[in-house]
């Protein structure tokens, strides 16, 4: 492009978030095209650009007449991509925040945000199917012109009964008819169209139409209040197990569809929830899509074009779902806000949670977050006025909450994880024909295998860890790097054959049920029993179903399920929770008890739970036993207060692993050296991880806190500048593997 000296300058520059993890954006002038293929910049839109030797596609982030390099030195841009922005103006808004905010590239949350079928140079639409027609030369010659070319003669007539083909409906008349399609093409017969994708029209189940409770109503009346204003607000729905706060996600749903906008349902994980989605699709006839991680990228392309469009009126999806454009968003719903699966753990770290209520800021809209057991964030938010607080302290069904005992294992020893009485009440609820729910975080079937002789463990050789014993397929896995191995029949120290297996896994929990229960059902649920696609969806089924006598599981059965004729929970071991050095194992803890014990009892008698501990004097267990989350939070609120821990004071980790012991370590070391703490913001030292070694990496970190969040990012800022510019820091920061995490969940 050239421009004369006399026009103003006009803007021709533009900056690009270019997906690598540097934290800059890069100037590039506008692409030499002809008038006639010119497409407009704009901001949002996906523009190629050449970046060192390679073409990548990065998105404008702002178009300028001047940049701080020489016009010179700039290159042009190959192609801009699209027409228009990608991102709704308040999702926009959004990913910029989150990438201040969370000190991430631009160019990797962007790119995040994307379908993977739009990272690269793919068409906005998705492809729908390929579908041909007849053009009017095509209706308008005779077929005796193609006497000599049968297959296009087949083609043609097969034109005569359907006016739009498909590659399926030609697929029968030959194996070359792709050939005969095009030579059709060519002589100009028939044409290619491209029909928009079409989202599949449902019709309305039949439902039961539910009076709500009271409860119910007046959180239903306040919340619709707050939509009818058009205007942001927070509410924490905060209702005990089993008190409908699905009834009330669907009537705010109601009044958001009735006024023609989209809503977005986050929920933890979809394969645990198949029954909500099942309740949306029986409640909703307006057109719905799920985004999950079991779609494939042509899928995801199609579930985000239709959000995007205005097709889909609801969407239903996991974390990344935060990131779906939509035309006309009224409502953002966070079911289980409390789950750790909104939290973002690797790549572009970031609490869904948090991006979703500021996205609902910048929307002017409502964000409704329920939980049994709300995070400590957002409890925090609502007793200080922040947020709406409603809550349901009772059952929708009327049956009250289950009983809550404990079982003092000083009194009491186990055999194969289960006390004496823990076996009597499960022999109690089977004679009344009710399930019985074991809950152990801990799969496969011993977490140790020892040696009698030296008293060594076999542990993984990438890991500081132990293997677990996994008897039904005879091998010992790493839970931590997924190492598996032989099962070891002689100790790997001193090769005496005195091995035994100690400790408790749902797998052997399940042979000694099996065992004492011979009558019984028995249904094991975890990763391990559930690995095949569907299997989980299945497993559930059959354990809602009541087919299975007794359920034994892992966390996957604490999430909000309804099975109507589980009589009692037991728990099998809750201290590993109470004296953690991570704070917010009680936390965890308390929401887990709570969680699962909401299985018990949600139809008919009352339900009971067991727990069985080591401590039941800790003061943990009179609030767990009144089931007093309330009271829980305020003393866990008092503690972090005093501490000055989150969600009081602001902290932000950052990781650093390395295959060299030292050199993990060594990074964090001048890191700590060379951050410049802003007034109240404090250094602890960089240490080596609570689990050094995982997966052949030495791991370390150092935490940063600070009780203002703004000293916090600019001193973390100034850091990521220095280590971006200065020559010795680059080049130590390169030899190692790391991360920053901003609000981190895990503090390992
Ligand atoms: P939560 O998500 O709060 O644990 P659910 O929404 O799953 O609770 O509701 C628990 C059960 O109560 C469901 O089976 C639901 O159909 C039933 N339920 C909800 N609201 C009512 C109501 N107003 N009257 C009768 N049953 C209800
Ligand atoms: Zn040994
Ligand atoms: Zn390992």
């Amino acid at each position: 492009m050239t421009l004369s000296i006399f026009e103003p300058r006009s803007e021709h520059i533009i900056s690009v978030a270019v997906p690598v993890p540097l934290r800059q954006s890069f100037d590039f002038l506008l692409p030499i095209t002809s008038p006639e293929n010119e497409i407009k910049p704009s901001v949002g839109a996906r523009v190629k650009v050449p970046f060192g030797s390679r073409k990548l596609v990065g998105v404008i982030l702002s178009i300028k007449s001047d940049s701080d390099f020489p016009e010179n030195k700039l290159k042009p841009a190959i192609e801009i991509l699209d027409q228009s922005n990608l991102f709704d103006d308040a999702l926009w808004t959004s990913l910029l925040w989150l990438s201040r905010y969370y000190l991430a590239p631009i160019g990797e949350v962007l790119d995040a945000a994307l379908p993977v079928a739009l990272r690269q140079a793919g068409e906005l639409m998705p492809n729908s199917k390929k579908t041909w027609a007849l053009t009017e030369v095509g209706r308008s010659r005779s077929l005796d012109e193609l006497n000599r070319a049968p297959l296009q003669l087949a083609i043609i007539k097969l034109f005569m009964k359907n006016s739009l083909l498909t590659a399926d409906d030609f697929k029968d008349t030959a194996t070359s008819w792709r050939q005969a399609v095009n030579a059709l093409v060519e002589k100009g017969w028939v044409e290619e169209t491209q029909a928009q994708p079409a989202l599949a029209q449902r019709s309305l189940d039949k439902h039961d139409f539910i009076t709500l409770t009271e409860q119910q109503a007046v959180a239903v009346e306040s919340i619709n209040q707050s939509i009818g204003q058009q205007r942001f607000s927070a509410t924490l729905l905060h209702g005990v197990t089993g008190s409908g706060k699905t009834e009330v996600y669907f009537s705010a749903m109601e009044s958001v569809l009735a006024i023609g906008k989209q809503i977005l349902l986050m929920v933890p994980e979809i394969g645990l929830t198949p029954q909500l989605i099942e309740r949306v699709k029986r409640r909703f006839s307006e057109p719905l899509v799920v985004m999950h991680s079991g779609l494939n990228d042509t899928e995801r392309h199609l579930a985000w074009w239709h959000a995007k469009q205005g097709n889909a009126k609801i969407v239903i999806g996991t974390r990344s779902s935060v990131f779906s454009s939509f035309a006309d968003l009224g409502l953002i719903i966070i079911d289980e806000e409390h789950d750790g699966s909104f939290k973002q753990q690797d790549g572009v770290r970031y609490q869904a949670r948090d991006v979703a209520t500021y996205r609902a800021k910048q929307q002017n809209i409502a964000i409704i977050l329920g939980s049994a057991t709300p995070s400590l964030e957002t409890f925090v938010n609502a007793e200080s006025g922040r947020y709406n607080l409603l809550s349901l302290t009772e059952r929708a069904t009327k049956v009250a909450l289950p009983s809550i005992e404990l079982i003092d294992l000083n009194m009491q020893p186990t055999n194969d994880g289960l006390s004496p009485a823990m076996l009597e009440a499960i022999k109690a609820t089977l004679s009344k024909e009710k399930q019985v729910m074991l809950f152990l975080n801990r799969r496969g079937y011993a977490p140790v295998l020892y040696c009698k002789d030296c008293k060594q463990a076999a542990k993984c050789h990438r890991c500081d860890s132990h293997l677990t014993l996994h008897r039904r397929v005879n091998r010992m896995r790493c839970h931590h790097c997924g190492y598996e191995g032989q099962l070891q029949t002689r100790c790997g120290s001193c090769n005496s054959a005195e091995m035994v297996d100690v400790g408790e896994g749902t797998q052997r929990v399940e042979d000694a049920i099996a065992l004492r229960f011979p009558e019984s059902t028995v249904l094991r649920i975890d990763r391990d029993s559930t690995s095949r696609k569907g299997e989980l969806a299945e497993v559930l089924e059959q354990a809602r179903s009541g087919k299975a006598d007794i359920l034994i599981g892992t966390q996957l059965i604490t999430k909000g399920h309804d099975f109507p004729n589980v009589g009692m929970v037991g728990i099998l071991e809750a201290d590993q929770g109470l004296y953690s050095t991570d704070f917010r194992a009680s936390e965890a803890l308390f929401q887990q008890i709570l969680q699962v014990s909401g299985r018990a009892g949600r139809r008919g008698d009352v339900g009971r739970v067991f727990i069985q501990t080591n401590f039941p004097e800790n003061r943990f267990f009179e609030k767990v036993i009144k089931h007093d989350f309330i009271g829980f939070a305020k003393d866990l609120m008092a503690e972090r207060k005093a501490a000055q821990f989150p969600p009081f004071g602001c902290f932000a980790l950052i990781r650093a692993e390395s295959p060299h012991q030292a050199q993990a370590l060594q990074f964090l070391r001048k890191a700590r050296h060379d951050i410049q703490p802003s007034d109240g913001v404090r250094l602890m030292d960089a240490v080596p991880a609570p689990m050094e070694r995982r997966a052949g990496r030495y791991r370390a970190q150092l935490l940063l806190c600070s009780n203002q969040r703004s000293a916090l990012n600019h001193t973390l800022a100034l850091w990521l500048h220095l280590i971006a510019t200065d020559n010795a820091a680059k080049k130590l920061a390169n030899s190692v593997r790391w991360s920053l995490d901003i609000d981190p969940l895990d503090h390992f």
